[in-house]
């Protein structure tokens, strides 16, 4: 992966400042196609209201960022999803939402208060800083990738965990740490969610929520941020079946991955070698994907064997066994652990949706196309209704009727203004699948065989079919869901 050098510093200018996160990618890339894709990608969110760089009129907060109307409405549909599929269409898991604010001794137990560095390194000259492996290493020794510099530091760790106070002293005693992310309140509350659910191993517990962590150079646009949301899934067993739901676990992701619209082609599986895996694991893989910035990871799918439960026991004092009814054998269960990013998914499904075609203007002359290909299921807004011109009365009265029959259903989109051709730019824009259009025909003023009738336009191919009004809920939610 190219890296970029330096933090970047803040700017009122959004597009400047996205483009510097970008800077050394781009022109480490010189230009080549798939920057310029990015680049396009980065505006189109800004411009339709996906992301926004937070704090934008304040001149930016570094590695945060806002989604708007439409991204917040496309990574629902993604945490929805995953939750339809992780939580509420299996029997063996369950769900919880556990706090942010995190007991420095949970942190303590999990190793992260010791352990969850990267190391750092600063440049004298430029005052960039630098994760070691960003550092150019040439015979001729160490140099900076921002400046060329070769007046660095020796790489010390840098702890990437937020910590803050808790009440109103501030002292040692009152330290609590934003969680890193989203798995150590599973394990934390694994014991009561044994009881209350009272399920029998192998089971999970899910958990959809925010995790910080201080990057020492987020990047990438949201690729690499310092507050993102995470999905998790820890997935309890015996210590026997441990490496079959590895691999169990990772066909199930990947085929998450297909469902909501990544081809099998853009997805990849990384075996994580045993020199990098964490000490515990007993096998992890890496999903990822080829994002235009390279190929990069999108989940983790690891066996952590006992060592998360066992370390919050000793810790503790608390037992976090279970008691096996069939055998009378008690013990600490094994887990295994998909752990997915919910902003790289988001930013991974307008990567792969993003494309350019050809389609007629008003006029009937070629011109570029702008087509977010999204599969429905992930679409923001599924239908635009349109009526064919906005000072028809009667036009527009069945147009709004016919929003209000698929409200229920779906996110619906009345737009009419402007020609109609368009309007359907701008759905394609956004990546809207389906467009509606209500025409004479459906006033039943050209031919009363028609009547009640309405014109169904689909995004990839352009078609249109002519379909009943009441048609319209049943068919379009068999293509949404
Ligand atoms: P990386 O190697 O890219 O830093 P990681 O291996 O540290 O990631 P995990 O700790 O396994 O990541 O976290 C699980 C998932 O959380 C990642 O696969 C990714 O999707 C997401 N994630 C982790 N760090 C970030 C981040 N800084 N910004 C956005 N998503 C992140």
């Amino acid at each position: 992966m190219v890296r970029t050098a330096a933090d970047t510093a803040a700017t009122t200018d959004f597009f400047a400042l996205h483009l510097c996160n970008l800077h050394l990618s781009v022109t480490e890339m010189n230009k080549s196609p798939d920057a310029q894709r990015m680049e396009k990608i980065v505006s189109l969110c800004k411009r339709r209201g996906f992301i926004f760089q937070s704090s934008e009129i304040y001149g930016g907060l570094s590695g945060c960022w806002d989604y708007g109307p439409l991204g917040v409405e496309l990574k629902r549909n993604v945490k929805n999803y995953w939750w339809r599929v992780i939580v509420h269409e299996r029997d063996d898991v369950v769900g919880m939402d556990g706090a942010i604010l995190t007991h420095p001794e949970v942190l303590k137990a999990s190793g992260h208060v010791e352990g969850f560095s990267d190391p750092m390194v600063d440049c004298r000259t430029c005052k960039a800083r630098l994760r070691a492996d960003q550092v150019i290493e040439k015979k001729s020794g160490r140099q900076c990738p921002n400046c060329g510099g070769r007046d660095l530091t020796e790489a010390r760790p840098f702890n990437l965990m937020f910590q803050t106070q808790m009440g109103a002293a501030a002292n040692e005693s009152s330290i609590v740490y934003l969680r890193p992310e989203t798995a150590q309140s599973i394990f934390v509350q694994f014991k009561n969610i044994l009881e209350v659910s009272r399920k029998k191993l192998p089971f999970g517990i899910a958990q959809i929520g925010k995790a910080f962590r201080n990057e020492i150079n987020p990047r990438n646009f949201t690729f690499r941020s310092r507050e993102f949301e995470q999905m998790e899934l820890e997935y309890f067993c015996r210590a026997e079946e441990g490496m079959k739901l590895l691999d169990y676990w990772l066909g199930e992701r990947l085929k998450f991955y297909e469902n909501i619209g990544i081809g099998r082609d853009g997805l990849h599986v990384k075996t994580v070698s045993d020199e990098e895996r964490a000490f515990y694991s007993k096998g992890t893989y890496d999903i990822e994907f080829d994002f235009p910035f390279g190929r990069q990871e999108l989940e983790g799918v690891a066996y952590r064997t006992d060592y998360d439960l066992l370390q919050h026991q000793k810790a503790s004092g608390k037992s976090l066994d279970y008691f096996d009814e069939e055998t009378k054998q008690r013990f600490v269960p094994h887990v295994v652990e998909p752990s997915a990013g919910v902003d790289r998914a988001v930013l991974a499904l307008i990567c792969e949706a993003y494309s350019e075609d050809e389609a007629p203007d008003e006029k009937g002359k070629m011109e570029t196309r702008i087509v977010l290909r999204f599969h429905p299921r992930m679409a923001p807004i599924k239908c635009a209704v349109f009526p064919l011109l906005k000072n028809k009365e009667h036009l527009v009265a069945k147009a709004k009727e016919i929003v209000d029959l698929l409200r229920p259903h779906m996110n619906v989109f009345y737009d009419e203004s402007g020609a109609i051709g368009r309007r359907y730019r701008r759905q394609d824009e956004i990546g809207t699948p389906f467009g509606v259009t209500v025409d004479f025909e459906t006033l039943g003023e050209k031919d009363a065989a028609l009547r009640d009738t309405v014109t169904l336009r689909d995004r990839d191919s352009m078609k249109q079919e002519r379909i009943l009004v009441k048609d319209l809920p049943g068919i379009l939610v068999s293509r949404i869901t």
